[in-house]
C-alpha cells in the first residue's frame, strides 16, 4: 500500500451504503481517479466537506493495486457560488461529464484541471457570463486533448486567409478560403471576424487568460454553436447535462 498526497477536483460523487461515498476526481496533473471515501458521510467526518462535488481539496490517498481510497482531505475551495445559480451549476455538470470522457485515456492532461478550476472560479463568482466560458472551455480542452483545429492558412489551396473570408469545417477541423469552401460544400460555415478572433484567442492564450475576451451578439452565438458542434463531433457523445443546460438557457 502506498500513500499519496495530491490536490484533486471532485467531478462526480455517488453515495452508497450508510456512510460511504465514491468520488471521481481530477488530480492537479489532469488525471482521473476513482476514490473510495469510507465514512465520508458520517456525522463529524473530517472529509465530509472536502470530498464533495466541485470541491478542490488536498487529499491523502492510499493506493493499492490501482485502487484509491481516501484517508484525509482538506478543503482548498468549494466554489460555493456554483450551487446558488442553476445555470452555472448545470454548465459545471456538463464540464464534469465532458472532462470525465476526455480523461478516459488514463493519460495526464494538466491543462484540463486548470481550465476547469478557472471556469469554476469565474462561474461561482459571476465574473464572466456562462455563454463566454462554455465555448472557451470546450475549444481549449479539445485542443489540449489532441484535437487542435487549424484556422490558417486555407487547408485546401494553401492561400493566406483574410479575416473577412475564413470558412470553418467542424468535420475537417480546418479552415478554408471562400472559393474552396463553396466548392467543397455545406460543411463550411463562414466565421464572423469577432468569432475568428475569439477562437484564435482561446487556442493561443496562456491558460490563465483563456476566458478573458469580450464577445456578444451574433459573433458569440456562432462561437457557441461551432465550439459545441466541434466537441460533440470529436467526442461522439450525447451529454445529458448539456441537454439540461440548454433546457435552462432556452436554445
Ligand atoms: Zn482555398
Amino acid at each position: 500500500m502506498q500513500q499519496i498526497k495530491i490536490k484533486c477536483l471532485v467531478i462526480r460523487e455517488v453515495d452508497f451504503s450508510e456512510h460511504d461515498r465514491y468520488i471521481t476526481a481530477l488530480t492537479e496533473h489532469g488525471r482521473k481517479l476513482e476514490i473510495l471515501c469510507r465514512n465520508a458521510r458520517r456525522k463529524g467526518s473530517r472529509t465530509a466537506n472536502a470530498a464533495r462535488l466541485f470541491c478542490w481539496s488536498e487529499m491523502n490517498l492510499y493506493e493499492r493495486r490501482g485502487r484509491y481510497s481516501l484517508d484525509d482531505a482538506a478543503l482548498i475551495s468549494s466554489f460555493w457560488g456554483i450551487t446558488q445559480d442553476i445555470e452555472a451549476y448545470a454548465l459545471a455538470c456538463y464540464f464534469a461529464e465532458l472532462s470525465a470522457v476526455m480523461s478516459d485515456t488514463g493519460e495526464e492532461t494538466p491543462a484540463l484541471t486548470r481550465l476547469f478550476l478557472g471556469a469554476l472560479y469565474l462561474l461561482s463568482g459571476h465574473k464572466r457570463p456562462p455563454a463566454v466560458i462554455k465555448p472557451a472551455f470546450e475549444l481549449r480542452l479539445m485542443a489540449e486533448s489532441g484535437f487542435l483545429p487549424q484556422l490558417s492558412p486555407c487547408a485546401v489551396c494553401g492561400a493566406a486567409l483574410a479575416p473577412a473570408d475564413v470558412w470553418f469545417s467542424v468535420r475537417a477541423g480546418t479552415a478554408a478560403c471562400g472559393g474552396c469552401a463553396k466548392r467543397l460544400g455545406a460543411d463550411y460555415r463562414q466565421l464572423l471576424p469577432g468569432t475568428l478572433a475569439a477562437m484564435q484567442h482561446i487556442l493561443s492564450s496562456d491558460l490563465k487568460r483563456v476566458y478573458a475576451f469580450a464577445l456578444g451578439g451574433e459573433s458569440l452565438r456562432l462561437l457557441g454553436e461551432i465550439c459545441e458542434d466541434y466537441t460533440i463531433y470529436y467526442t461522439d457523445k450525447l451529454f445529458e447535462s448539456l441537454r439540461f443546460y440548454h433546457s435552462l438557457t432556452g436554445f
